[in-house]
């Protein structure tokens, strides 16, 4: 099989969606290519006093609005061209979602499973502190993130070497996000990907006219989901289906897959593979030795949620989900994408379905800009407002409400609910406006052309506004 080139593959879905556009080539190859791109090695010690030398890169898509933003990713696996297409991919998510920043990417070559927490803070550290001597790291520059292999520890270990080196910079906590919270970080961002592609998932179900062509009835209810990958993204969106009433068919892991027809609660799922290290042996399910059984998998609705080159020209034709609902970045390869679209399966794109992550990031950094915490100013004097009212309306009306219906009228604002509803009030827009799109452009017939589409006018107009181009 030839090797996959990935950044290739991002721009060959670039290219189509440009086709229906009228911008210049110049303009067009400005938004296309890599802006900056820094590779270095540097040495690790480890636990056992040898030394390791580990390579990392940051991407810099494009600079068309900053600071840039995007993921760290450690994996034995990662190359520069993965991390050029990932930084590509961030460029166009936040242009769909309306984020401002530019896209950039950061990835380590390391296999976490072979190393001690203590040699992966080391890792972790110098790679933050090599960023922030070259000016590739910082709350006005470029604003990381978690991606495969790491989490809110690690971006707490970012915070704190940037902190070191550049602490009496105010905003020096807005240089990373996915913290926790202790360390300025900010509610929901842990499930904040998952979240938004549940909202996803939850609005095209509801509408009639695009479940009818798949021959699906509306709503989540009974939906039957296949996940691959059950980390921060697959865990979280598997378990809102799940509570949402959908059947979770299928889930898999790197260890395997866990199928059972009646389903699976994935909460219990993941419980288990911590404590026994692999799907085998879960309770009432069949398990299949591989990953990609559950892409196979008889069922409506497949996520993938772990790594990219998962849906190719080879398994495509016996792909069973009438949905396919991109949770991974660059899942689905190119030719895999032309068999969904001529066998009418609705995919819905990475570059547009797993941007709750940098959403909830961008309130985030937000709030780590604005030192405040979102709901706090508000809280009681919107509460005081909302029982002044419902006192007015007894007084006229001559009712008297019950605790428990005005418990009902009267919700406290917490950061969660604020971070929350911003998130579902910026998916559901980005999806309307993709449609929207879809409408307005004769041609374009499937969701990824029509959100690249939108995410190039976006991108070559910011270009445009600062007089880099006539
Ligand atoms: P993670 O490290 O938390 O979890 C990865 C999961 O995938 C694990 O369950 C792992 O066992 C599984 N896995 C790894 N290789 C596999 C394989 N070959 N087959 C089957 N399962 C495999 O990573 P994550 O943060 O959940 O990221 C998953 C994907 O989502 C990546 O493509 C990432 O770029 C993308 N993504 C993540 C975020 C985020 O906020 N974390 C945001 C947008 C997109």
């Amino acid at each position: 099989m030839p090797e996959r080139r990935f950044f290739a593959d991002v721009g060959r879905y670039f290219d189509r969606a440009a086709a229906f556009g009228s911008h210049p080539p110049g303009l067009l190859a400005q938004v296309r290519h890599c802006n900056s791109i820094y590779r270095f090695d540097f040495p690790v010690r480890r636990n056992d006093g040898s030394i390791d030398v580990v390579r990392a890169w940051r991407a810099e898509h494009s600079h068309h609005k900053l600071p840039v933003k995007g993921g760290i990713r450690f994996s034995p696996h990662v190359d520069e061209d993965e991390v050029m297409a990932l930084a590509a991919l961030m460029t166009y998510k936040c242009a769909i979602v309306d984020v401002p920043y530019g896209g950039a990417k950061g990835a380590v070559c390391i296999d976490v499973r072979e190393h001690t927490a203590e040699e992966i803070e080391r890792v972790t550290r110098r790679y933050a502190y090599e960023l922030i001597s070259k000016n590739f790291m910082g709350p006005a520059v470029d604003v990381p993130a978690p991606d495969l292999g790491t989490g809110a520890r690690e971006m707490a270990w970012i915070a704190d070497t940037y902190q070191a080196v550049r602490g009496d910079q105010i905003d020096a906590l807005g240089c990373v996000t996915g913290k926790p919270l202790s360390q300025g970080g900010i509610a929901g961002r842990g499930e904040a990907t998952g979240r938004g592609l549940f909202y996803v998932l939850r609005e095209v179900c509801a509408d009639a006219d695009e479940m009818a062509p798949l021959g699906l009835s509306t709503g989540l209810d009974g939906k039957r989901v296949a996940v691959q990958g059950l980390g921060k993204v697959g865990y979280w969106v598997a378990r809102l289906c799940h509570e949402a009433g959908a059947r979770i068919v299928a889930v898999a892991d790197i260890s395997g897959t866990a199928v059972d027809p009646r389903g699976i609660d994935p909460a219990a799922l993941r419980r288990h593979i911590a404590d026994s290290g692999s799907v085998a042996g879960f309770p009432g399910a069949a398990v299949h030795d591989s990953p990609a059984a559950a892409l196979e998998a008889d069922c409506d609705v497949l996520i993938p949620a772990a790594v990219e080159n998962q849906l190719t020209a080879d398994n495509a034709p016996r792909i069973q989900a009438r949905i396919i609902l991109e949770g991974a970045n660059g899942p689905t390869t190119p030719e895999a994408d032309a068999v969904f679209q001529s066998r009418g399966v609705l995919v819905i794109p990475d570059v547009y379905a797993n941007a709750g992550g940098v959403i909830v990031s961008y309130f985030e950094w937000l709030k780590n800009l604005s030192h405040v915490r979102f709901g706090r100013l508000e809280r009681r004097y919107q509460e005081r407002a909302d029982n002044r009212l419902l006192d007015v309306i007894e007084t006229a009306t001559g009712t008297t409400l019950s605790a428990d219906d005005r418990g009902q009228i009267v919700t406290p604002i917490s950061e969660l609910t604020v971070v929350n509803s911003g998130l579902e009030e910026t998916m559901i827009t980005a999806y309307h406006k993709i449609r929207e799109t879809m409408r307005a452009v004769d041609g374009i017939e499937d969701l990824r052309t029509a959100a690249f589409h939108l995410a190039i006018d976006r991108v070559a107009e910011a270009y445009v506004q600062r007089g880099v181009f006539p």
